[in-house]
């Protein structure tokens, strides 16, 4: 595997904005944004919550001698790697590691609905808070993310959101972040019938309704699934490495997973949002 640290990169001046490839700017009018991580930190902490659901099911499902220590190893691993991708595919990962300990699982959509269910009062909490104004959006917010979304929205493009969470609660939570009507071209997220949505899926549909070249289209988000569909139809890739909560050290590696995924710029957050534009707009 290369080692991404000796890759060599270079700083837009005076900024945290990292350069990896040249590419071709100028040309973007479509701009693809994840949501949980790279917009909203509403979902933040969500690993702490699947990763022992998921370890108590292979405990209780299967007879394996393995320790909750090595279990726990497991599945941080295909839940790190699967990040990105609609949840139900953790859950199907989850089925498959009860079956191979010769457990029978459930459906993934039932796992899906617990994990949902366990992830509720940590999310709750937070959205009552919104609702109730007793909590400001700007916290829970990715750092200068609404600034980011307003200057695109003055400079005419079109955006869109793409989402692995549940296409309602990605509705509910850019209203309740004050992000949603930036997202002319539509919000997009999870569906029961998961074959029907895919973060690939919604790229290569705004490539082809508007005719577009890899060049015109940009994606920005923070995990590497979003950044290889990026990169598999040519499109411009911004990884946000941005700092999550969780206590299994996750992510502690984002920054180069989003490098060896093929990101073009890597950005911390939005900070040096302004500047950003400046190189992929005017450059
Ligand atoms: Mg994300």
């Amino acid at each position: 595997m290369q080692n991404v640290s000796t890759v060599q990169y270079h700083t837009l001046d005076g900024t945290a904005i990292e350069l990896h490839r040249d590419i071709e700017t100028g040309n973007i009018g479509h701009v693809v944004f994840d949501f949980d991580g790279t917009i909203s930190l509403i979902r933040d902490g969500w690993q702490n919550v699947m990763v022992p659901m998921m370890v108590d099911f292979l405990q209780t499902e299967t007879d394996t001698t393995e320790t909750r220590a090595e279990l726990e190893e497991v599945v941080v691993e295909f839940v790190d790697k699967l990040t990105g991708k609609q949840t139900i595919y953790q859950m199907i990962q989850l089925g498959e590691e009860i079956a191979k300990r010769g457990g029978t699982s459930q459906e993934p959509l039932a796992y899906k609905d617990e994990y949902n269910r366990r992830l509720l009062p940590v999310v709750e909490e937070r959205i009552a808070g919104l609702v109730a104004g007793t909590l400001s959006a700007e916290p829970l917010r990715v750092p200068m993310s609404l600034e980011f979304l307003r200057s695109l929205r003055e400079m005419g493009i079109t955006c869109y959101l793409a989402s692995g969470t549940d296409v309602a609660f990605v509705r509910n939570e850019a209203a309740l972040l004050g992000v949603a009507a930036y997202f002319d071209g539509g919000i997009f997220g999870a569906l029961r019938e998961y074959q029907k949505f895919s973060k690939a899926m919604v790229l290569q549909n705004i490539l082809t309704d508007f005719g577009l070249s890899g060049s015109e289209l940009l994606i920005v988000g923070d995990g590497y699934v979003e950044i290889e569909n990026a990169k598999a139809v040519g499109a411009i890739a911004v990884g946000v490495a941005s700092v999550e909560d969780n206590v299994y050290n996750m992510n502690a590696d984002k920054r180069e997973r989003l490098i060896r995924a093929g990101a073009d710029i890597i950005i911390p957050d939005f900070r040096d949002g302004a500047r950003l534009l400046e190189y992929l707009f005017f450059h």
